[in-house]
């Protein structure tokens, strides 16, 4: 497959627009065909960079600069609407070039299925990662409504790769008893009460890929995505889990499932575009 002219807009904050030298590359992944309730992820990525330039490239938290790292913003891959299999992929085949590149891929969506070709890729080149989900759901399902590749089955396509026993999922609310059940019953669940410590020695010293599903973030503080879940927990208590990953061996993240049309005051998105930038400065903490 030739790779795909990639479609450039406004960078993201402080990112440099070539991908050459940057030991991190951001791509957007404009996506939103399987949504089960409203869509509107497909404008996620641009809507981060717009506001990316309200936040300063400084992180009290991680005491750390965005001036101080080097990343790139290659731009949006064209993904076709209505076609998982093709886009899935792109997706896949643009992560797995950058793992060549022994650079850190890093999506951003588009909805919560694109993080499927990101975690494959990831696995062809570490293949002893294990993946930290933040989400209200689990995305466990074995298929939605008769379809298999849906944003409600991504984390159960990548159990049935690498074992439950490889996954961590943090903030699930939401599911039927026999999810919950099952998923308790495997240790691999926890609550919006658990600490940054506790996920950090879950991951201990093994490559961790990192997916924020962003509707983690209670619907008070996040509007903007297509399933609100009450229930979750605050910006502040996300990025102190997010900050206590630094200096871990981070393989490719991804922040998916903003849906900035729902958010008309934009907060939503700017809370996106500062959970992106922390992600950015905990994955380089080692470079
Ligand atoms: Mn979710
Ligand atoms: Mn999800």
């Amino acid at each position: 497959m030739n790779a795909p002219q990639l479609l450039q807009g406004i960078p993201f904050l402080a990112a440099q627009p070539a991908r050459d030298g940057a030991h991190l590359v951001l791509f957007g992944c404009p996506f939103d065909s399987t949504i089960s309730f409203r869509p509107g992820s497909r404008f996620g990525p641009q809507a981060i960079r717009a506001v990316s330039d309200v936040l300063e490239t400084y992180c009290p938290v991680l005491d750390r600069d965005l001036e101080d790292v080097t990343f790139a913003d290659v731009g949006d891959l064209p993904l076709p609407p209505g076609d998982s299999r093709a886009a899935l992929n792109m997706v896949r085949h643009l992560a797995a070039e950058i793992h060549a590149g022994k650079q850190i891929p890093a999506g951003l969506g588009g909805e919560h299925l694109l993080t499927l070709p990101l975690v494959e890729a990831a696995i062809e080149a570490h293949p002893n990662l294990v993946v930290l989900q933040f989400d209200a759901h689990m995305d466990m399902r074995e298929d939605y409504l008769g379809v298999e590749l849906s944003h409600a089955t991504v984390m159960r396509k990548i159990c049935d790769i690498i074992g439950p026993q490889r996954i961590l999922q943090v903030g699930p609310r939401s599911g039927t008893r026999a999810e919950f059940a099952a998923a308790n019953r495997l240790g691999n669940l926890k609550t919006i009460r658990v600490t940054g410590a506790e996920i950090a020695e879950w991951i201990g010293d093994r490559p961790v890929y990192v997916t924020v599903d962003l509707d983690v973030l209670d619907p008070s503080v996040f509007p903007g995505t297509g399933t609100p879940e009450p229930g979750g927990v605050d910006f502040a208590t996300l990025q102190i889990w997010i900050a206590a990953l630094a200096g871990k061996q981070w393989v490719g993240w991804d922040v998916m499932e903003l849906s900035p049309v729902y958010d008309p005051t934009q907060v939503s998105a700017v809370v996106a575009a500062k959970v992106v930038r922390t992600m950015i400065l905990a994955s380089l903490a080692r470079n």
